[in-house]
C-alpha cells in the first residue's frame, strides 16, 4: 500500500470534451486548486480551455 493520498483528476477539452490530459497530485489543504487550464488539444489542434474533472483511483 502507498503511503498518502493521491488524487487523479482529468482534463477534458471545454471544445470537443475530449480527456486529453491526466495528472495525480497531492490533495493538501492550502492548495490553490486550479480549475481550468488553457492546454493543447490533438484534436482541436489548438489551444483550449480545459476543465478539470477529479477522478478516483480504480484499484
Ligand atoms: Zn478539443
Amino acid at each position: 500500500m502507498a503511503k498518502g493520498k493521491s488524487q487523479y483528476c482529468t482534463w477534458f477539452c471545454s471544445d470537443c470534451n475530449k480527456a486529453n490530459y491526466l495528472s495525480c497530485y497531492l490533495k493538501r489543504r492550502n492548495d490553490e486548486i486550479v480549475k481550468e487550464l488553457k492546454k493543447y488539444c490533438p484534436q482541436c489542434r489548438k489551444h483550449v480551455i480545459h476543465k478539470r474533472k477529479d477522478t478516483k483511483k480504480s484499484s
